[in-house]
């Protein structure tokens, strides 16, 4: 009997696999961080949503495993930012929920911007064992406009510093002068943010 409840999917935008797979190899954090900076910058010159994007890499050989990009107005669903398709596309390549499987090498989060309040809860329940971010959440809200949530104080150090669960390194400002140039782009294209009530 078919269901009335819609399904649901989060899909990344054709374009992605022309500029990276999985299992490609990034040694550096730099060049893991560009790689996610370069997908915000694609998302927004190809007008496929928001200035953001997102990988999960191996820690130790820089094997990508997944990436996402910002794509909440073509999925029509506010939960669909960049690290919240990385994450939910590394769980499925990977076949479980619990990305620190001891089965599993440690995987870190690259990602163009400061998470905002939702992605961090994601961040915190993911198994993911490192996060490493370029732009600041309060460029994301001064150049592009968007608002970015209410996170805890010293959000850093609560996801250094978890008790009862695995510790995720955090490292911030990672090529931010480069992280900030999508969302220069975004405003530049003369697109609105999507913030609720604003469409
Ligand atoms: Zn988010």
């Amino acid at each position: 009997m078919p269901g009335h409840f819609p399904k649901f999917t989060m899909a990344l935008p054709d374009w992605i696999e022309s500029i990276v797979r999985p299992g490609e190899v990034f040694k550096d954090r730099l060049s893991r961080m560009r790689m996610a900076i370069r997908l915000a910058s694609e998302n927004v010159g190809r007008n496929t949503g928001g200035p953001f994007g997102a990988a999960i890499f191996e820690f130790e050989t820089g094997r990508l495993i997944s990436v996402g990009v910002n794509v909440v107005e073509s999925s029509r669903c506010s939960i669909a930012h960049a690290e919240a398709l990385a994450i939910a596309l590394a769980q499925q390549s990977l076949v479980t929920h619990d990305l620190a499987s001891r089965s599993l090498p440690a995987l870190e989060l690259v990602t163009s911007a400061q998470p905002c309040c939702q992605c961090f809860g994601m961040i915190w329940w993911s198994g993911l064992r490192g996060l490493v971010v370029g732009a600041r959440a309060e460029d994301v809200e001064s150049i592009a406009g968007f608002r970015e949530g209410p996170l805890p104080d010293g959000w850093a150090d609560r996801l250094r510093g978890r008790r009862g669960l695995l510790p995720i390194g955090v490292e911030v400002d990672v090529l931010r002068d480069e992280a900030i140039v999508p969302l220069q782009a975004f405003l530049a294209s003369g697109r609105s943010p999507y913030n609720p009530g604003a469409s």
